[in-house]
């Protein structure tokens, strides 16, 4: 497992650019850490655990995370290597557009291409070779996390979210670094939260048909009048139901 930069906690990078963040409004929590080199890909001590260094080491994390000082102190004097994590959404006000590998890139490159070029913001490089996008939200707006729902490789952290933080630790042994140090994240393009708004839209529907009660009566009702492997007829509606 790789040492904290300085035994000296008050040199500790980790709890210093937690108090950064903390500074600029962002809550933060603690994460596990990696074991670069260790049997165990994770602090947490899961021989399987698939979100090594990714995940909370403290409970209620969207609640806990904190921008109080002498308790990120204190949550660091007790895990000093912690990786950090940002609350993204209403708490910090920060949407951060997660870029994944190539595909993540063609599909920003699309959206530039078909919107306009996202302004330079704040950018951190992620250990894993990715990008983060750092924005910020108008007051009013509320968007949710998603994965791959804008565009293939592109996650948005928002409402419910957060954001592994430099110079936190990745699994491969590279840490997470801020891009553009100088630039404090630009307000979130008009164009990308009308987007990210349709997409809600869309879920809610979505959420609404998934557990309506009625529909699952249906579809149980469909089931019995299953005339052929890809349709059903429902006499008392009159309707054909495809799948
Ligand atoms: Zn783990």
């Amino acid at each position: 497992m790789e040492k904290v930069p300085d035994s000296d906690f008050t040199n500790n990078e980790l709890v210093l650019a937690a108090l950064g963040y903390a500074q600029l409004g962002w809550p933060v929590f603690p994460l596990h850490t990696p074991r670069v080199n260790g049997d165990r890909p994770c602090s947490c001590d899961d021989p399987k655990c698939a979100n090594a260094g990714k995940h909370s080491r403290i409970r209620q994390w969207p609640e806990k995370a904190t921008t109080d000082p002498d308790q990120i102190r204190a949550l660091w004097r007790k895990w000093p290597d912690s990786n950090i994590g940002i609350v993204t959404g209403h708490r910090s006000r920060l949407l951060i557009v997660d870029v994944d590998g190539q595909e993540g890139a063609v599909s920003i490159a699309g959206l530039e291409h078909q919107h306009g070029s996202l302004p330079n913001t704040r950018t951190v490089k992620t250990g894993g070779g990715g990008l983060h996008y750092y924005f910020v939200l108008p007051e009013d707006v509320e968007i949710r996390n998603s994965a791959g729902e804008l565009a293939p490789g592109v996650d948005i952290r928002s409402s419910g979210g957060c954001a592994v933080a430099p110079p936190s630790l990745h699994k491969n042994g590279k840490r997470y670094v801020l891009q553009e140090s100088s630039i404090d994240p630009a307000p979130c393009p008009d164009w990308l939260l009308e987007l990210l708004k349709s997409l809600e839209t869309i879920a809610t529907w979505e959420e609404m048909f998934v557990r309506c009660p009625i529909r699952k009566i249906w579809e149980a009702s469909c089931h019995q009048f299953r005339t052929s492997n890809h349709a059903y007829y429902h006499p008392l509606f009159d309707l054909w139901w495809r799948t």
